[in-house]
């Protein structure tokens, strides 16, 4: 093994959990590159503890104070990008290029915790003579986070610098299928500066998250993954009292029209449904092609056609996930669907054992075939047509699920139309994947979030603070009334 067995991250010190361990895979080459524990009730809650001795003393530091440390974090993510990227394309498989545009956005995610004290201050106002309204913002407690396995870096990163910058402890529990890079992002924080005990680390999968959901120190716990999982989790996490926001999965629509300029079109689409082996949340998955836009499909074909796995796009998580997606594949074909550029054969000289799959189109999906409508997770694009614009909303407002959209078109009134029809918390115009950058915040709609708010940006802060109200009276010659 590569790797030592991962630990835990508590009170400031990797801790060895004695859990039943878990293979971790390059999915590269299927080897197995470390081992990661189970971890059980009483490890989340060590570390729980752990959060709450270290809280009083980082809520009550300024938050000018507690920004410094994330100056020297984001100093820190860039001076070890290439390190950092490296573990990543290891861990998750993706490319070089994608793993270091992971780490860079966790640097510009650390750069918006910076601006803060900036943007988070509190509000004053006299409401009456000598009466003064007030409202500042104050930590929510020990918090947690748990991530998903496709970012690795980044994800985890939406919600640490945030949330503990806002003086909250946090427990991040890390996909088990990539635990390596929390470790790396403990370690980092702590050169940084963070004092012992305000951010853990507890590895794990199903075990963890119920205890987290039911620990009665954790008062908040944000979770990004799937929908089956993020419904179980917001269920419990609230049924338990916490505030709860759980962004889950996404069938993405991109309704292209015939006006589309063919270039940015056909490159921004293949992109968007190939990019990070289209394991990404904002991965176009339906392609909704209305009446005439055979000339861009064919450009399409030959930009996927040329990609190269291994070089252009990097494997997908595991063996299972690889089966699962081409099952899919398989049942749209036989169901009438036709696979224009067919990714199934492919092989990486050198990585036989890795988990690859080429891009993959599939044109002339029916919206009732399960390939339409359920979340693929894979380098796969369907093609579903449409006749006019109407019926293409349609189809896009018909998924339950509302993370991403957009629209391709070269006409300003029909990009606004159907912005505003789609049935998406994040919506595009001629681009294939619509993340809202900061100060913006990332969350989608439907079945793809539960939840109020959203997890990045401005919209996170009310999240991981609560408003305390203030009323104050100094002028003692002010009347009393019944507001008094
Ligand atoms: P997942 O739901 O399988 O796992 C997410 C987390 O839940 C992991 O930490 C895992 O350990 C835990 N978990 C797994 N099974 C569990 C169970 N039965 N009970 C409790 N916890 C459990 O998701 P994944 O496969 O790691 O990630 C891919 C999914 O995440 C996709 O659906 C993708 O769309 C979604 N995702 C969404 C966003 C977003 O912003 N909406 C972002 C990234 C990924």
């Amino acid at each position: 093994m590569k790797y030592p067995e991962v630990r835990n991250y508590v009170g400031g010190s990797f801790v060895t959990a004695d859990r039943p361990l878990l293979d971790v895979y390059d999915p590269s080459s299927g080897a197995v590159i470390s081992r990661v524990p189970l971890s059980a009730a009483d490890d989340v809650d060590a570390a729980v503890r752990s959060a709450k001795a270290a809280f009083p003393a980082w809520a009550a530091t300024p938050i000018k104070e507690r920004v410094q440390i994330f100056y020297r974090y984001k100093a820190l993510l860039e001076r070890d990008i290439d390190a950092l990227a490296a573990l990543v394309t290891e861990e998750n498989g993706k490319i070089d290029s994608e793993a270091r545009a992971e780490v860079l956005k966790s640097a510009e995610l650390t750069e918006f915790a910076c601006s803060l004290p900036q943007i988070a201050p509190g509000e004053v106002l006299e409401v009456s003579r000598g009466v003064e309204c007030r409202i500042e913002r104050f930590p929510v407690g020990v918090v947690a986070s748990i991530t998903p396995f496709n970012f690795p870096n980044m994800v985890p990163n939406w919600s640490i610098p945030n949330a503990i910058a806002l003086g909250n402890c946090m427990i991040l529990k890390p996909s088990e299928l990539v635990p390596l890079s929390a470790g790396r992002i403990a370690e980092l924080l702590a050169e940084a500066g963070l004092p012992e005990g305000v951010f853990q680390v507890v590895h794990g999968g199903k075990e963890a998250v119920e205890a987290i959901c039911d620990h009665p120190g954790i008062a908040a716990v944000s979770f990004v993954g799937s929908t089956r999982i993020a419904k179980v989790v917001y269920r419990r996490a609230t049924a338990a009292l916490k505030r709860c926001l759980a962004l889950g999965g996404a069938k993405n629509h991109l309704i292209v029209l015939p006006d589309a300029d063919p270039e940015m079109a056909s490159t921004n689409i293949v992109a968007s449904m190939s990019g990070c082996a289209g394991q990404r949340c904002m991965a176009a998955s339906v392609m909704v092609a209305v009446s005439s836009t055979d000339h861009i499909i064919d450009r399409m074909k030959a930009v996927a056609s040329r990609m190269v796995p291994g070089r252009d796009l990097g494997p997908v998580i595991s063996a299972e996930a690889k089966t699962r997606i081409e099952t899919y594949i398989a049942e749209a074909e036989a169901a009438g669907a036709k696979v224009i550029v067919d990714g199934r054969t492919t092989t990486v000289a050198g990585r036989e054992g890795g988990y690859y799959l080429g891009p993959t189109i599939i044109d002339y999906v029916t919206p009732d075939m399960r390939i339409a409508q359920e979340e693929v997770f894979g380098p796969v694009l369907v093609i579903v047509r449409a006749p006019d614009v109407d019926k293409a909303i349609a189809i896009e407002n018909a998924s339950p699920y509302g993370n991403a959209a957009s629209v391709f078109t070269e006409s300003g009134g029909m990009a606004r139309y159907v912005m505003e029809r789609a049935s998406a918390g994040m919506v595009g115009v001629n681009v294939g994947v619509p993340v809202p950058r900061e100060p913006f915040s990332f969350g989608g709609w439907n079945d793809s979030k539960f939840g109020v708010g959203d997890i990045t940006g401005r919209g996170s802060i009310e999240f991981w603070t609560q408003a305390k109200k203030m009323t104050t009276k100094w002028n003692r010659e002010a009347g009393v009334n019944w507001m008094s």
